[in-house]
């Protein structure tokens, strides 16, 4: 049975994604979770890190137990169950959007780590050496040059922008920017190769870091994936020649339902005792 549930805990609330069976609940959330709590949120759910999710659960669902784990991670177990990615035991799955986002299936197993980040940090790679130091502290970070977080400062500090049609938008998203360039606007499709180019040198990193047979890309942008991706598989093809045959670079095929199946899995697996 699967379920959306809007609750709120103490002064944190989230949309949550709850899969439930047999009196497990396993629920995807953004930001860096252990299980029971959420490790740090990058300023995305404010609250969230003093929340006891175990807690939450024993007071206000009759005590089942409650799994906390990365939204992104839910979605490539989901992938992996049944999507794009079944019957691979090592995938990548990377989301390009207000920020990016990384989950690592390596050997059939979420990839962990000693801290339970691996891999879900990729995005903060430098790309730029030179580049500002960003919010997280790492100069050049991926994220900090190329997300929707960063898209309308970094398009203002264009030497053209204030002649570019992005000056006229009332919002800047890569919606917006990927339609100003097909209009052919200089700027927009120099910030737009940009951003491309963080974003395929962030992919082959990942290629060479996790050695997946397979790159899931998700995330806003892939609303153009009929330009994104073969701009990836080429820089895959220029730069990886000798590995270049054997991954797979598609989006994802379950949508939303990725994590809710993911959810299922990962509490499954779990508890295998206690589902049948
Ligand atoms: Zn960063």
């Amino acid at each position: 049975m699967f379920l959306w549930v809007v609750e709120g805990v103490g002064n944190f609330y989230g949309l949550f994604q709850l899969s439930e069976r047999g009196g497990i609940l396993a629920f995807g959330r953004q930001g860096l979770p252990n299980f029971h709590l959420v490790l740090g949120d990058f300023g995305k759910f404010p609250g969230a890190e003093h929340v006891d999710f175990a807690a939450w659960g024993r007071a206000r669902l009759a005590g089942l137990p409650v799994l906390l784990e990365n939204d992104l991670r839910m979605a490539l177990l989901g992938e992996a169950e049944a999507g794009a990615a079944k019957g691979c035991d090592s995938a990548v799955m990377l989301a390009l959007g207000t920020g990016i986002g990384c989950a690592v299936l390596s050997g059939g197993h979420l990839l962990r780590g000693a801290r339970n980040r691996a891999g879900t940090l990729m995005g903060h790679c430098s790309v730029a050496f030179d580049g500002l130091v960003g919010r997280c502290g790492n100069p050049g970070c991926a994220e900090d040059q190329a997300s929707t977080a960063v898209l309308a400062e970094q398009a203002r500090r264009r030497p053209d922008f204030s002649r570019s049609r992005l000056s006229q938008a009332q919002s800047l998203d890569y919606e917006t920017l990927f339609r100003c360039a097909d209009e052919g606007d200089d700027c927009s499709r120099s910030l737009l190769e940009h951003s491309l180019r963080v974003w395929a040198s962030l992919l082959l990193t990942t290629v060479l870091a996790y050695d997946p047979e397979i790159v899931i890309v998700g995330g806003g942008v892939m609303r153009r994936q009929e330009f994104v991706l073969p701009v990836f598989r080429a820089h895959l093809n220029r730069h990886l020649p000798a590995i270049r045959a054997d991954i797979q670079v598609v989006a994802g095929k379950l949508g939303d339902q990725a994590a809710l199946l993911g959810c299922e899995r990962f509490a499954a697996a779990t508890r295998p005792g206690v589902l049948a």
